[in-house]
């Protein structure tokens, strides 16, 4: 075993018991260097590294040394070698980000379930309905309790009194959550039953493609074949005539055929302007229900719920603060504490009210002045359109937050990251520099400029930054 070798088995045995914050800050750019009678010598590019691992994970490099390379490691030093900062030393941050990527694989199979396809009969892994929408996690209070019980009720009888079922309630409320755990409840109870998940958007899609390579039978065929038809957002439909039509005959056909038909939108059949009147007293023919905003009780609750999904547990008189605080919807109370978690978990640093009022303020800020659409429909097939998911996507790819990216530090690892996020949301959202200075900081859009002509730069040549951003615009979907 050559040397890296070694030190990357042992670090892969160390990297399990030390804080990952810390095993990223202390182990980065080490290796080592020498092995003569006994005495192992670690490299490390500074004097902070040096006296860190040597004063607190000495016992634990050695046991680890004696197990990979023999006991015949006697002792372990660590020398301070600059060089080692070139990038000569093991490569820690990249080594996790292969084990992360590893395991954010895992969790999405996992979120794959089992869809009888339309017409097949065979199940597929279908990436439509997606495991983490369930009735059981939906937290229910006073402003939801009928269109979950409505959810329940179809869950358990679908084709039954409740149909169609239309959810209505402004964005990021819990509509395609609810959607989605009628599909997942429903398969569950009737493991047979072909379940269908699609928005309205790519309904349309779907119709246009057909109509041009003229296949509307087969296109028919597909959703006359559905026992559960789930359809998502269906303003969408509006001025969409050969759509409408089509839906229209879609709809009428597993109604006839007693098939379930659940419909969200954003507000109630009767304000579906630009909607054949048909298709409106159709989706009003059912139960209609309204989602409201949740109150400060239910938003408490739902903390607690996604805490206890994230694994973490914080000071009751923070999660009081930003229930208080963030009340326009549910998808901005979690996006605020995924950007607290991941302050936990990233910096190990204990989320206090200041902090959070910090987090908070900055979204909002980020939010009225780059058009950051917290609340933007964002479902798994859509392409992302607004700056907060460039901006998410590059702070999950490179391991810094969301705060970071769009702060004012001048740390290399973090402001590469900027460049590369401001590039993006210059050349795919189509942002102006100002626009996009004022969103990071109140930068001054020359600085932006310049950010973005380096990165396009960079481009020309950097194989690796050629390749990141590739994999992040795969993220987004582009
Ligand atoms: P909409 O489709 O209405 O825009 P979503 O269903 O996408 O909203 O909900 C946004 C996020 O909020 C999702 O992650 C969802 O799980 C969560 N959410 C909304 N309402 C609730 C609730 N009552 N309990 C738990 N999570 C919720
Ligand atoms: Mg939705």
């Amino acid at each position: 075993m050559s040397h890296t070798d070694s030190w990357v088995s042992i670090l892969n045995r160390l990297q399990p018991t030390i804080k990952k914050a810390h095993f990223l800050t202390w182990f980065q750019n080490t290796t080592i260097l020498d092995f003569v009678s006994g005495d192992l010598k670690i490299g490390v590019p500074n004097v902070y590294s040096q006296n860190w691992i040597a004063s607190k994970y000495d016992v634990k490099v050695l046991q680890a040394a004696k197990e990979v390379i023999s006991d015949e490691v006697q002792t372990v030093s660590y020398v301070v070698d600059g060089a080692l900062d070139a990038g000569l030393g093991v490569d820690v941050k990249a080594m996790f980000k292969a084990k992360l990527e590893k395991k954010v694989r895992k969790v999405r199979n996992a979120n794959e379930v089992q869809v009888t396809m339309p017409g097949t009969g065979e199940k597929v892994a279908s990436k439509i309905l997606n495991n983490r929408f369930k009735l059981n996690n939906f937290v229910v209070g006073l402003d939801n309790r009928l269109p979950h019980a409505a959810c329940k009720a179809v869950g358990n009888t679908p084709g039954g009194i409740y149909n169609p079922l239309y959810i209505y309630g402004s964005v990021g409320l819990g509509k395609t959550h609810l959607l989605q755990a009628v599909g997942n409840e429903v398969l569950k109870n009737f493991p047979d039953m072909v379940v269908q998940y699609i928005t309205a958007e790519r309904f349309v899609t779907e119709v246009v493609e057909a109509i041009g390579k003229r296949n509307m039978k087969q296109f028919k065929q597909k959703y006359r074949n559905v026992d559960c038809f789930l359809i998502d957002d269906v303003q969408f439909f509006r001025s969409k005539n050969s759509s409408q039509q089509e839906f229209f005959h879609t709809f009428n056909a597993l109604v006839e055929a007693n098939k379930q038909i659940v419909l969200t939108s954003d507000r109630p059949p009767s304000e579906l302007d630009d909607l054949d009147e048909r298709l409106k007293s159709r989706f009003s023919s059912g139960m209609v229900v309204e989602l409201l905003l949740p109150d400060f009780e239910t938003r408490l609750a739902i903390l607690q719920q996604k805490c206890q999904e994230y694994g973490v547990m914080f000071d009751p008189d923070v999660l009081n603060f930003v229930a208080t605080n963030v009340k326009n919807s549910v998808r901005e109370l979690e996006g605020i504490l995924k950007q607290v978690v991941a302050d936990i978990q990233l910096f190990d640093r204990l989320p206090t009210i200041r902090s959070v009022a910090e987090i908070i303020r900055r979204m909002d800020k980020a939010q009225e002045i780059i058009g950051y659409d917290l609340e933007g429909v964002r479902d798994q097939r859509s392409v992302s359109k607004n700056a907060i998911d460039v901006i998410e996507i590059v702070a999950q790819y490179y391991h810094v937050t969301v705060d970071e990216l769009i702060g004012k530090s001048r740390q290399k690892e973090i402001m590469f990251p900027r460049q590369i996020c401001m590039y993006l949301i210059k050349n795919e959202l189509g942002h102006s520099y100002g626009k996009i200075g004022m969103g990071f900081s109140g930068r001054n859009h020359t600085t932006v400029m310049h950010s973005c002509n380096k990165t396009a730069e960079k481009l020309r040549t950097d194989v690796r930054l050629i390749r990141d951003l590739n994999a992040i615009k795969r993220e987004m979907g582009l």
